[in-house]
């Protein structure tokens, strides 16, 4: 299914980017955070170490087991998911809350429990969901990256296959065949959001 070209009023302006792992939703939010300051690109916080390149408050708020408990028990994410049964990730509210206030367009890239939960919260969120092009052309993103180990590798396959079959629960659903055109393609939708 094709992005809708048209304004829909029925929408929020919080729009969801999910899909399986290595697909390109990193670099996809990364490009479209680059080209578009008026959209809010929310900032997770998660107690993944940090992989080299990444800096602390603008890929993620690297924290600890203790900082993000304390993060639950004061309400301050508005939702939160162990993602490959792993590490905790999740979406600090008051920048989101705040953004949505102004009129601006919120978009956070989180996995499917995180989209399920924000759709709980707002029905009128959008929740797009990016596909590779095919299986292989996923698992070799995957290997090609080389940011994980074999086991750490298996374990994403596995949820991407769950995820995979998750898809139909979206929206809208982007090919990321090309970086610039799967993150253009997403911002149109968002700027015919919130109408
Ligand atoms: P990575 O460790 O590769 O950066 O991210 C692993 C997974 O965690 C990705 O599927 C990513 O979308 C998801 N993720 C990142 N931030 C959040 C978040 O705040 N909430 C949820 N539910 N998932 C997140």
């Amino acid at each position: 299914r094709m992005p809708e070209p048209v304004a829909r009023p029925g929408r929020s302006r919080l729009l969801v980017l999910a899909g399986p792992t290595a697909v390109g939703k990193g670099t996809v939010s990364a490009k479209i955070r680059e080209d578009n300051p008026d959209i809010l690109v929310s900032v997770s916080a998660t107690t993944r170490p940090a992989r080299p390149g990444e800096i602390d408050g603008v890929h993620y708020y690297f924290v600890d087991d203790a900082e993000f408990d304390r993060m639950l028990a004061e309400d301050e994410l508005l939702e939160h998911a162990v993602v490959h049964n792993k590490y905790r990730y999740g979406t600090p509210r008051g920048p989101i809350e705040k953004a949505l206030a102004e009129g601006r367009t919120v978009l956070l890239e989180i996995d499917l429990q995180g989209a399920r939960q924000v759709r709980a919260a707002d029905p009128r969120a959008s929740l797009v969901f990016l596909l590779p092009p095919s299986w292989d052309e996923l698992v070799s993103r995957l290997v090609g990256r080389g940011t994980e180990d074999e086991e750490e590798r298996a374990r994403r396959l596995r949820t991407a296959r769950v995820e995979l079959a998750a898809q139909s629960e979206f929206d809208f659903h982007i090919v990321n065949e090309d970086v610039a055109t799967a993150a253009q393609q997403v911002v149109d939708l968002a700027h015919a959001s919130g109408r």
